[in-house]
């Protein structure tokens, strides 16, 4: 089976080099990067969305939201444009169900299967392989595709119809949005009243308190290291998402609100493109305290 990987970004990279080391044959193409050290790892540089198409059985996208996605498999010289019938989708990126319905929806009039399967676990479970993999789509053809999402995830699971896989993922990133922003107000005060925030870390991290949002945010936190990982803009992209689905089934979301407000504040103090761990700066500037290791 020939695959086409479409977005070599900070997910896709490792994503593509997992389904090389497993022996999968690759066609890849970024419009606005190149990944080399995919191609030396043996994958084939494509020259557009749609010359990967017409060169894969199956074909991979990995993009930052959904009006990317739109261009990349609607658009001119896009996916769709070079697919024979029969050709599967499989989107990778995390956008708002709504357009994973409608882009599925134009995909099947071309005989194209779509399915959405966005994913949790940021780069390092990239790197390792061991993403959460939320899938939406048929059945059969997720049966098709499980074997090579499961070279990229330690957990792949059929949620319901195409537009389901994000569905979960919103879910997702209001409950990590909200766990980094309860760890950041927590931290802080501790902090501030002189307690030293590596040890609560190692005290509360195996209690019920712990979560695999702490364990991943703190120690960039005490280390003062907020390089993405996982960018403030992106995080701020799901939740507008969030907001906008939540709005149209009328579910008010006021917590998803609130942490919204604190993203937009650190974009405009330059910090769209810092981790989103950098939400405990917001917090630190209230309190004029830094959690951080102590020398
Ligand atoms: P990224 O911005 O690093 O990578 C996206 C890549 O897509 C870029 O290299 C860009 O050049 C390329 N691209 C954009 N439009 C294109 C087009 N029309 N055709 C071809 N290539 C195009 O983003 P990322 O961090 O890799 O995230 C990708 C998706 O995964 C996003 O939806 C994000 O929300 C989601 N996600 C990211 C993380 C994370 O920790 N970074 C974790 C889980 C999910």
């Amino acid at each position: 089976m020939k695959i086409g990987f479409v977005g070599l970004g900070i997910m896709g990279r490792p994503m593509a080099k997992n389904l090389l080391k497993a022996g999968y044959d690759l066609i890849v193409y970024d419009k606005y990067v190149t990944a080399p050290d995919v191609i030396a790892l043996g994958a084939t540089q494509g020259a557009s969305n749609q010359d990967v198409a017409s060169k894969s059985d199956l074909i991979i996208t990995m993009l930052p939201n959904s009006p990317n996605v739109k261009e990349a498999v609607l658009g001119e010289q896009g996916i769709l444009s070079g697919a024979k019938g029969g050709t599967i989708v499989v989107d990778m990126s995390s956008i708002a169900p709504q357009v994973s319905k409608e882009v599925a929806a134009a995909c099947a009039e071309k005989n194209v299967i779509m399915l959405d399967a966005p994913v949790s676990g940021g780069e390092p479970k990239a790197i390792d392989g061991t993403l959460a993999i939320m899938v939406g789509g048929d059945e059969p053809t997720f049966k098709k595709v499980k074997p090579v999402l499961e070279k990229m995830g330690s957990s792949v699971v059929l949620i319901g119809d195409v537009g389901s896989g994000n569905m979960a993922k919103l879910a997702n990133q209001i409950i990590v949005a909200l766990n980094i922003a309860a760890v950041s107000e927590a931290f802080v005060l501790a902090t501030k009243a002189g307690v030293d925030p590596s040890k609560v870390f190692d005290a509360i991290k195996g209690g019920l308190a712990g979560s695999t949002v702490m364990s991943a945010k703190i120690p960039m936190i005490l280390d003062n290291d907020f390089n993405p990982g996982f960018r403030i803009e992106l995080h701020i992209k799901d939740l507008q998402n969030a907001l906008d689905t939540a709005h149209a089934l009328n579910v008010p979301v006021p917590l998803t609100a609130n942490v919204m407000e604190t993203m937009q504040a650190l974009k405009m103090d330059g910090m769209a493109t810092c981790d989103h761990s950098a939400i405990v700066r917001f917090y630190e500037k209230l309190a004029h305290v830094e959690v951080r290791k102590r020398g």
